[in-house]
């Protein structure tokens, strides 16, 4: 009895799996499966898929090193490298030399972002991180030659 009952189901089960099939083969239209990479998909503006460090037209921006977004990871996806600037008036001044920032550890959780008094970092959307070289997931922030902005303490 139950033998009959189970080949009951799977053909029901069939039928119902070949109407949705049939819908889709009448209304090509209604498919909502995405051509991707042929069809890009619309990125919501909140989406995050990476931490950056935001540079003006001048190359410069608004981290001073202070290390809060490495204190507020929670994985040890950033590493925040400092030195020590002369000011024109001959003063040490602390700024970073390397923001280290680990993509391949990094989990969007939002809240180095969160952490930063400045708001030199942001998450960005951009999606496709696919490398051969995991090596290259492990990025520099910072341009070549930045510097922080002036007034920005
Ligand atoms: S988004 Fe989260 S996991 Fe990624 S670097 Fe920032 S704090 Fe770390
Ligand atoms: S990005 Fe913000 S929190 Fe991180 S070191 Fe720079 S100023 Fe500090």
């Amino acid at each position: 009895m139950n033998y009959i009952k189970d080949v009951f189901g799977a053909v029901k089960s069939l039928a119902i799996g070949m109407r949705r099939t049939l819908f889709y083969f009448v209304r090509p239209k209604e498919i909502i499966t995405q051509q991707y990479p042929d069809e890009m998909p619309v990125i919501a503006e909140r989406f995050r898929g990476e931490v950056v460090l935001m540079h003006d037209e001048n190359n410069e921006h608004a981290c001073t090193g202070c290390t809060a977004c490495e204190l507020a990871c929670p994985n040890g996806s950033i590493k925040i490298v400092t030195k020590f600037d002369i000011s024109p008036e001959g003063k040490k001044k602390k700024a970073i030399d390397t923001f280290v920032y680990h993509l391949e550890m990094c989990t969007m959780c939002n809240l180095c972002v969160e952490a930063c008094p400045t708001s030199a970092i942001k998450m960005d959307t951009a999606y496709e991180h696919s490398v051969f070289d995991r090596n290259k997931l492990t990025k520099k922030l910072n341009n070549e030659g930045s510097k922080v902005r002036s007034g920005v303490e």
